[in-house]
């Protein structure tokens, strides 16, 4: 009745999603017949989905192994509580079995077949009173199987965080958001952590040469990343002023205040974040260096174009004005 499902018998479905079969309808176990399905263990299954997902989320193809810098389990929490919100397949998966043996007391077609199956099993004890079937969750009594509340039930929970807002703003922009995350999880191979794990890497940061390269040393108080700061925060209307915690400059960004909108405050800090990373990575990949007055030039004009590509929005349309005033 019951057994793990074979590698063999989900691979034409892997090969499909690798692209290795030709398109066409899916093509799930062909091997089984239709009834045994709902009888197979899937986790194999669901694991080898979720780490395609995974090579693809952290390296934009699923060819090559992923170098996870957040794990799977953080990933697949909501944003609210500092994670992406993709679905975590197992949990999903069992939420759905739930439903199939709540489908198995409403007698759809599926779980008349799936009844007939499970009455040649020789139940534990028998008892003539007859049987009746409530649904709860979390000791709410429901009419009918409520997927929507059921995954509330069982998924992964963690604590709320307070700073969603601060990374998945309304218009924000998804790479920087997303890059934003990362940084603010400290999940960046930073040559500090790279040094933790292997003692012969030297520990100083690529931008100027200083002790330990940690996140808020390279995106607030290194040298190269000052500069680039008093500019942006110029440009926003300040006088300028420096972050010296991470801490520091989520506060701000959570701040409001009549100098400038908030949401122009984020869009900066992303693309300024965004764009030490990547000049941190020229430095370290590529031997090119640029100038923070390139790279000033570089996030304005993306600023500019992010609004602009978003002026159809009430919010982006007032931004039309500040955020072009300082120019
Ligand atoms: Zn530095």
């Amino acid at each position: 009745m019951h057994r793990k499902l074979r590698i063999c018998d989900y691979r034409p479905l892997m090969d499909q999603l690798k692209g290795a079969s030709p398109p066409g309808p899916p093509v799930l176990f062909p091997s089984q017949g239709d009834a045994n399905y709902l009888t197979l263990s899937l986790l194999g299954c669901i694991k080898s989905i979720e780490s395609l997902c995974s090579r693809f989320l952290w390296n934009g193809n699923i060819t090559s192994k992923a170098a996870e810098k957040v794990s799977w389990n953080v990933v697949c929490l909501p944003r609210s509580e500092g994670g992406l919100g993709l679905r975590n397949l197992s949990i999903w998966n069992k939420t759905l079995s739930l439903k199939l043996v709540w489908l198995l007391h409403t007698r759809s077609p599926q779980a008349e077949q799936l009844h007939i199956i499970l009455c040649s099993v020789q139940p534990p004890s028998l008892s003539s009173v007859r049987d009746c079937y409530n649904w709860y969750v979390d000791d709410l009594y429901l009419d009918s199987f409520n997927t929507a509340r059921t995954w509330e039930s069982v998924r992964d929970r963690s604590s709320t965080v307070d700073w969603e807002s601060v990374v998945w703003f309304g218009g924000h922009v998804p790479r920087h958001a997303f890059h934003m995350w990362v940084t603010h999880l400290d999940s960046l191979p930073t040559i500090s952590r790279i040094a933790a794990w292997d003692h012969n890497v030297e520990n100083s940061c690529l931008l100027c040469n200083a002790p330990d390269e940690n996140r808020d040393h390279l995106f607030l108080r290194c040298r190269f990343s000052e500069r680039l700061w008093k500019m942006i925060i110029r440009r926003l209307g300040y006088q300028p002023f420096l972050f010296h915690t991470w801490t520091s400059l989520i506060e701000w960004l959570r701040m409001k205040d009549y100098t400038c909108p908030q949401t122009l405050h984020k869009l900066a800090a992303h693309a300024v974040i965004y764009h030490l990373w990547l000049e941190r990575n020229n430095h370290l990949h590529n031997a090119v260096f640029s100038s923070t007055d390139r790279i000033f030039k570089n996030i304005d004009r993306h600023i500019r174009n992010t609004i602009l590509a978003r002026r159809g929005r009430k919010k982006f349309h007032s931004l039309m004005c500040t955020g072009l005033r300082f120019s």
